[in-house]
């Protein structure tokens, strides 16, 4: 099978890919990108597995300017482009204890949002049991609720410009503009086994590269076989990262931890119904997302209202006791209802003892690509740009991503957010990192 050619191949085609492919080809017009995936269409790994949701309220002014110039674009595309994105604003609300809400970490989280221009209030304890009166705020003589380490509800935090949107209609966009301007068929059900690491230059001596020679990765390998070589390689393959870079030695420091998702309807369920329309925080007259206290060893039990199946999906930040892995296996796909039962719902049933006795109708599970510091990791190195690391959160940082790796691929010093604001294109780099660390993942 003989080698073909391309400038560049962008391996990985969720949202991170696909945006950064587009990108590439806009800013490159007469490039040859070649966008590849295993999977059998666009945005079908974790893009499609999250929780779907966008929010500015970081507490790192690095994740505050990705995101939120992120979710400006997304804006922009719905409300300008007139791309149905379904972008509800439909809030973030961090529900806090006394003493969660007057740590160090949450006084230095406001600040930095004050500083950075992110909208949020606060609420007090009788504020938010009058908008939200199926809250429990009351954990007095509640030995359950002291023997599970919960503590009550003194304040919410509160971010009106962060919200919910579809990301298959995200992926779906980027991949129609890039289809319109690029000039090679993406492939699907095309899995790379390898990078394509040669000397640089090549000697043609048998058994090259060796150690005294430069080396530089022309390109990739695949399953059926093929040789497909390209000036630049793009990594977008997310909580795989580590199958195709360690082999040849490049280190991403990259994790991958399972997360899962559980859905509740609340149809013929009064007390439901009431807490999914609850008013008075957004226009959509629905419960924002909403984060509960975090509870024993730092796990955070949220939930997010699904307007159209009328319900609600459920998910946990837990930490310590989740593992962290070589790659995504392909047990995260499934949800473990043991784990909604035991862990999740005890917690949820006593703040809202609406989701007392209900039962998820389904569930799902995929991937978060954990970087050390949860800030996601792009740059260029060894004719590699990888991008990825978005500990969570990469489809509200996506564009922003997309548009430095792209600032990478051209060899600008600053990468032009939408908007206007910048960032230095290696500010997201390994080697020369400039960032502020994130400590408000979920
Ligand atoms: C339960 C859950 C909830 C989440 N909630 C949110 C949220 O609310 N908001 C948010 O912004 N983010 C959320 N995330 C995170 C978000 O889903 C990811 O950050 C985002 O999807 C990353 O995009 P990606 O393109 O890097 O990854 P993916 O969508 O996983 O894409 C990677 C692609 O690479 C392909 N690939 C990998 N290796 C190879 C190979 N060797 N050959 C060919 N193809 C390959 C895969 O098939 C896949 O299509 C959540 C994630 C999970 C699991």
């Amino acid at each position: 099978m003989s080698d073909e050619t391309f400038d560049v191949i962008v391996v990985g085609a969720g949202v991170l890919g696909v945006a950064t492919a587009y990108y590439i080809q806009k800013n490159n017009p007469d490039k040859r990108i070649l966008l590849i995936d295993r999977l059998s269409a666009p945005g079908q790994a974790n893009t499609a597995m999250s929780a779907a949701a966008v929010r500015n309220m970081f507490a790192s002014s690095t994740n505050q300017l990705l995101t939120d110039t992120s979710i400006k674009f997304f804006e922009h595309i719905q409300e300008e482009m007139g791309h149905e994105l379904m972008f509800e604003k439909v809030g973030y609300l961090w529900l806090l204890g006394e003493e969660q809400f007057n740590h160090e970490s949450v006084k230095l989280w406001m600040e930095r949002m004050e500083r950075s221009g992110v909208h949020f209030r606060v609420y007090n304890k009788e504020e938010l049991k009058e908008l939200i009166p199926g809250l429990n705020t009351d954990f007095s003589n509640d030995e359950e609720a002291e023997l599970m380490n919960l503590r009550e509800v003194a304040y919410g935090l509160f971010g009106a410009d962060c919200g919910v949107l579809d990301p298959t209609r995200l992926v779906d966009f980027y991949y129609e503009e890039f289809k319109k301007i690029s000039h090679v068929k993406p492939r699907f059900g095309v899995n790379v086994t390898r990078l394509l690491l040669e000397a640089d230059p090549k000697l043609d001596l048998p058994g090259e590269p060796f150690v005294w020679q430069f080396k530089r990765v022309n390109g990739v390998v695949t399953d059926k076989g093929e040789v497909l070589r390209a000036e630049t390689t793009v990594l977008a393959t997310g909580a795989w990262a580590n199958e195709l870079l360690d082999p040849i030695g490049m280190n991403s420091l990259l994790k991958a931890k399972k997360r899962q998702l559980f859905v509740i309807h609340a149809q013929d369920k009064k007390d439901l119904l009431d807490l999914l329309y609850t008013k008075g925080f957004n226009e959509l007259g629905c419960i924002p997302f909403v984060i509960l206290p975090t509870a024993g060893a730092g796990g955070s039990v949220y939930f997010r209202p699904q307007l159209e199946e009328k319900g609600f999906w459920i998910g946990c930040g837990d930490k310590l006791g989740r593992a962290y892995d070589y790659v995504q296996t392909e047990d995260y796909a499934n949800s473990e209802i043991s784990y909604y039962e035991l862990s999740l719902y005890p917690v949820l049933s006593k703040y809202f003892p609406a989701f007392a006795d209900v039962k998820p109708v389904g569930g799902w599970g995929g991937g978060y690509s954990y970087s050390p510091d949860a800030i996601p990791t792009v740059y260029k190195e060894n004719g590699v740009i990888v991008v990825n690391g978005a500990s969570g959160s990469g489809i509200m940082k996506s564009d922003a991503l997309a548009r430095i790796a792209d600032a990478l691929y051209r060899g600008q010093p600053e990468a032009e957010l939408y908007g206007g604001r910048k960032i230095p294109s290696d500010a997201l780099s390994l080697k020369h990192r400039q960032v502020e660390p994130e400590n408000v993942v979920i």
